[in-house]
């Protein structure tokens, strides 16, 4: 009988090594840099990287005038605009930036940059046309996504609510706003009013960009609301400021009491965190996680699927254990939203699927990722393999969503740089880009009325833009 075989040379435990180097000191500008220093969170806030003059000043000879150039040409057209913490900025591998999954992240460069798909959407998840009061959509039965502010202590280039975080672009004007107890006021009267809630999702933005006293606000408010029984705090700040979790009291202690006080009522205050890639994952990272764990916060992990930085097996592997070491049970990946600006980044749906083959079993199931395409036009989130159709040819996939919206069907897209040269020939022509959705959404259902058909066709029409 044959027994299966397992790896044990050392590269099997890589996942088990965190880096602990003072990696910061390549970087010019902190070469003389303590360690101490840069553990200091309010130095990183600070020191943060927020435009091509400082990313240069920073950087010094280890950055070319080729490089800074074509940063220069992305940010003209990029919907984001850009914030690096030291932290961020010190992880990438300057020798190799181009190729660099840190630097693809959060520095695009105009050479890698693709049209955007015909399709997509500046609010492809629909999250504006299904909130009824500002500031919360809700669009699962018993759960609800509150944004209670729109900015970040970095900024990720393929955000997908790049239509609000971060400040207005050369070519993104945006209505960004900062945390504001009194706004807030509309969306707790909601949930108060709407006793089937019993989820809310605080995200953004990112908690770690309220204040201590905003911390405090928003967690009273809903555990004052007896249906509400689960809070997650979205963050990416484990992932890029992980110093703030070992060093910001105030904060800290804000966080930890609304956890706390949630665990004497029985609810969970946890938090949500947001690593793609294992070269973000350092001691410092690992720190973070030991002190939250030792006060018993579970911290789930979302990662999007991203070309270049995570579709390949040992990257993906190497994340999913190296998170579950810490701690962090890796809770979805998503497929890349059709937002604009990152068509270079996405990925086909097939991608997916295969990756999900083969990062499951490798650790406990429940620190294996669910990957999921959270279905463009606001179907939620869907297994990748639960698709009602999909043509790999044309790269369409249909869904549907009997919780969100019964009777609909939704519509994902793969990168059309992906597909065959007759394939992408057929996505130049508008009148065959209709007739292959109208043949998809024809295969799930025949017997589709013309209205939802229309209703299709009007939920697209809305992306039909190039990026020039
Ligand atoms: C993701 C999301 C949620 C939470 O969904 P889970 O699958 O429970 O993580 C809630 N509301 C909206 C609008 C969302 O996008
Ligand atoms: S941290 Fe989240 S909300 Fe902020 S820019 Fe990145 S993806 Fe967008």
């Amino acid at each position: 009988m044959a027994h299966p075989t397992f790896d044990t040379h050392t590269d099997a435990f890589e996942h088990r090594q965190f880096r602990d180097d003072e990696f910061w000191r390549q970087i010019p500008a902190w070469r003389d840099v303590s360690r101490d220093q840069f553990g200091d969170h309010l130095w990183q806030g600070k020191n943060s990287v927020r435009n091509l003059k400082q990313v240069h000043e920073t950087l010094g000879d280890r950055i070319g005038q080729d490089l800074l150039q074509d940063i220069e040409a992305a940010l003209r057209i990029a919907p984001m605009n850009i914030r690096i913490t030291p932290y961020v900025l010190a992880l990438i591998d300057w020798d190799n930036p181009v190729d660099d999954p840190l630097r693809k992240q959060f520095l695009p460069i105009a050479s890698q940059m693709l049209p955007d798909h015909p399709y997509y959407l500046a609010d492809s998840l629909s999250e504006d046309v299904d909130a009824p009061v500002p500031m919360l959509t809700h669009r699962y039965p018993d759960k609800v996504l509150f944004l209670p502010l729109t900015t970040c202590p970095v900024y990720c280039s393929y955000c997908t609510r790049s239509r609000i975080i971060g400040g207005s672009t050369e070519t993104v004007d945006k209505d960004t706003y900062g945390a504001n107890t009194e706004r807030w006021e509309e969306a707790f009267e909601y949930l108060r009013n709407n006793p089937q809630i019993e989820d809310v999702v605080i995200s953004g933005g990112d908690a770690f960009n309220m204040t201590a006293r905003h911390v405090t606000h928003i967690g009273e408010s809903l555990l004052a609301i007896p249906h509400i029984r689960r809070l997650r705090y979205a963050t990416k700040g484990i992932a890029i400021l992980p110093m703030k979790i070992l060093r910001d009291e105030k904060w800290m202690k804000a966080f930890l009491d609304i956890h706390k006080k949630g665990h004497a009522q029985g609810k969970q205050v946890y938090i949500h965190t947001h690593f793609s890639s294992p070269q973000e994952i350092t001691q410092w990272s690992a720190d973070a996680m030991k002190r939250l764990f030792a006060e018993h916060v579970i911290v789930r992990n979302q990662a999007v699927l991203q070309e270049g930085v995570n579709n390949c097996e040992h990257t993906m592997v190497l994340l999913t254990k190296k998170l579950s070491t810490m701690n962090v049970e890796s809770y979805y990946v998503y497929i890349h939203d059709m937002v604009p600006g990152c068509e270079h980044l996405r990925t086909t749906l097939k991608d997916g699927v295969e990756l999900e083959k083969r990062v499951r079993g490798v650790t406990a199931g429940f620190n294996v990722p669910t990957f999921v395409c959270d279905a463009p036009g606001g179907g939620g989130k869907r297994n990748v393999a639960s698709y009602e159709y999909y043509d790999e040819e044309n790269g369409i996939s249909v869904w549907r969503a009997p919780n969100v919206k019964p009777g609909e069907l939704f519509l994902y897209f793969d990168p059309i740089h992906r597909l065959s040269a007759e394939a992408q020939q057929r996505w130049a022509d508008q009148a065959s880009c209709e007739a292959m959705i109208r043949d998809a959404v024809t295969a799930v259902d025949p017997s589709l009325t013309e209205e939802h058909r229309e209703k299709i066709s009007k939920r697209l029409e809305i992306g039909v833009h190039q990026l020039k």
